[in-house]
């Protein structure tokens, strides 16, 4: 049997961080998919965090968890909306996780009694992650993208590692430079050097660009596409035009009109098959098409640190937000309440009418909680339709308990060991790891299985009876409080198979036309050609109140 090409991308990045080497890399990874390609795709972060679990949001922005319970970063995400594929926890990897391996090898005397060294034992780790994320895959073409700069000490030996990669099978492997081209506002003229530097930097590591992906403001022209080819030593056919653009579900098609996925396929010797875009051209129009709004504050709490961009921390839930959106021909607008200012303004909680839905995202901790609380309690008594994910979902039950149960002392572990009423309660496995300081990777995580009570406005959206949603949380509401939530009206309308954890909440549509908490992240799941369902009932329920 003939062994099938593996080919590797590598796409690295240039100049300064931040210029869409994550769409890049996802794009590339669609356009050559469209070519009916298998591919996967690869993430490297080169902090010393094994996983991105444990890092704020306002540090490092969302933190996305993949089906088999690994906290990554949010490109992993990207990945798997733009490839509408699931994607393993072995396809993400950081330098924490790489030296963690590497050691415990060496401790099971893995490397049989051989001095380990950082060069090659590193990079070797890096390609045998690579390798088996490829076959686990049955990829044929893996696009891995490099996080940070080139020339940052940081990434250097995962920049090695790709180097041996083409040593060894220089037709196997590709790489795709993102630099980036600014037009200084003085000069009014787009300027090459940065990434010629770039470029420069990246050969010191023994690695020339095939591609050179220039992002700007601005269309590359044919003036400075030849400058670059001559300072770059790369073709001008492999210099690509990136400029901004409003839809970033734009860029595949704008690559594929610059042929970047020919030179692709030329470049690694793959003979061309026909694309096939279309569903998601599809896709890309109905997110340009004029339509009306439907207007969802979302409320949540890390909202106020310096410059930190807000939209990376809940990057999901605005997309699956937005999915669910265009497929109803809506316009999504988004409003960000920072949930501190409604804790005792009461006419701010007035504004709250002008929504069509509120969603209160994940969080952790007790700042804003309160806050949340109210919004939670005037959605609820304004029938607003409400969606609460996680944390959303477990102030819901918790406003519930107080307000309608009449448990006016009820709360969550997290923020009150001591309340009477702990209707949130830590679940016991996660007792002992925080009793440990056992924090890294030790919460409830990644899919399990959910099932749907028939009727529920859950199983009504998801029309099916059993799914499986991707978790993050340590705490679960406590069951012994289950009974007294459930006579006075509200439905668990989800459970774990056992029956024992309570995964979806939701008030009867007789009392409120859209009230629904998961204590799962539905939006992990949320594709642009496969909206998720509970988004969509909530869009739904959004649209109707905007309509009256
Ligand atoms: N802080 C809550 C818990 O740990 C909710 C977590 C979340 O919203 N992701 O259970």
């Amino acid at each position: 049997m003939i062994k099938k090409a593996r080919k590797y991308i590598f796409v690295v990045g240039g100049v300064l961080s931040g210029v869409g080497k994550g769409i890049t890399t996802s794009s590339i990874a669609k356009i050559l998919q469209s070519r009916g390609f298998k591919v996967t795709c690869a993430k490297i972060d080169p902090y010393i965090n094994v996983d991105a679990g444990t890092m704020n949001p306002t540090e490092h922005g969302e933190v996305f968890v993949l089906d088999d319970g690994y906290e990554t970063d949010q490109d992993m995400g990207n990945y798997e909306r733009f490839l509408d594929v699931t994607l393993p926890s072995i396809n993400y990897i950081t330098t924490g996780r790489v030296y963690q391996s590497v050691i415990d090898k060496e401790r099971a005397l893995k490397y049989k009694g051989k001095c380990v060294e950082v060069v090659p034992h590193i990079p070797l780790e890096v390609i045998e992650r690579l390798e088996k994320a490829t076959r686990k895959a049955g990829a044929e073409i893996t696009v891995v993208e490099v996080g940070g700069t080139v020339g940052e000490y940081q990434n250097i030996l995962f920049l090695e590692a790709a180097r041996m990669m083409k040593i060894n099978n220089p037709g196997d492997v590709a790489f795709v430079m993102v630099g980036f081209l600014p037009v200084p506002s003085k000069l009014g003229e787009m300027k090459t050097k940065p990434t010629q530097y770039a470029v420069r930097t990246l050969n010191s590591a023994g690695i020339q660009p095939d591609i050179i992906v220039a992002r700007s403001g601005y269309p590359l022209d044919k003036k400075r596409k030849e400058k670059l080819s001559t300072f770059c030593n790369v073709r001008t056919e492999d210099i690509i035009s990136a400029p901004d653009l409003d839809s970033i579900y734009d860029i595949p098609v704008n690559f594929i009109r610059d042929k970047l996925d020919q030179r692709l396929l030329s470049t690694l010797d793959l003979k061309s098959r026909k694309t096939n875009l279309q569903d998601w051209r599809t896709f890309g129009r109905k997110v340009k098409a004029k339509k009306r709004p439907v207007n969802i504050a979302i409320v949540g709490k890390y909202f106020d640190s310096g410059d930190f961009v807000l939209s990376d921390a809940y990057i999901s839930v605005i997309e699956a937000l937005k999915y669910s959106a265009y497929a109803q021909n809506r316009e999504p607008v988004l409003t960000w309440l920072n949930s501190k200012n409604f804790e005792d303004d009461k006419k701010v909680l007035d504004t709250l009418k002008e929504y069509d839905g509120i969603l209160v995202p994940g969080g952790f901790g007790s700042s804003g909680v309160e806050g949340k609380m109210k919004v939670i309690k005037y959605a609820r008594e304004n029938k607003i339709p409400y969606l609460g994910l996680c944390y959303g979902m477990q102030l819901a039950v918790l406003e519930f308990a107080r307000n309608v149960v009449g448990l006016r002392s009820a709360s969550t572990r997290e923020i009150d060991t001591k309340a009477k009423h702990l209707v949130i309660d830590v679940m016991a496995d996660q007792e002992e790891a925080l009793d440990g300081d056992n924090y890294g990777g030790t919460m409830r995580l990644g899919a399990y299985p959910c099932v749907l009570k028939r009727g529920s406005i859950a199983h009504q959206a998801y029309d099916r009876n059993r799914v499986k949603e991707r978790h993050r949380h340590r705490y679960e509401v406590n069951e012994e409080y289950v009974e007294r939530l459930e006579e006075a009206g509200l439905i668990f309308s989800g459970k774990s198979p056992d029956g024992s954890l309570m995964e979806i909440m939701e008030l009867p549509l007789s009392e409120h036309p859209f009230f629904v908490g998961t204590q799962f992240h539905p939006e992990f799941l949320a594709h642009p050609l496969n909206p998720h369902p509970l988004f969509t009932a909530f869009i739904k329920a959004a649209k109707k109140r905007g309509s009256k």
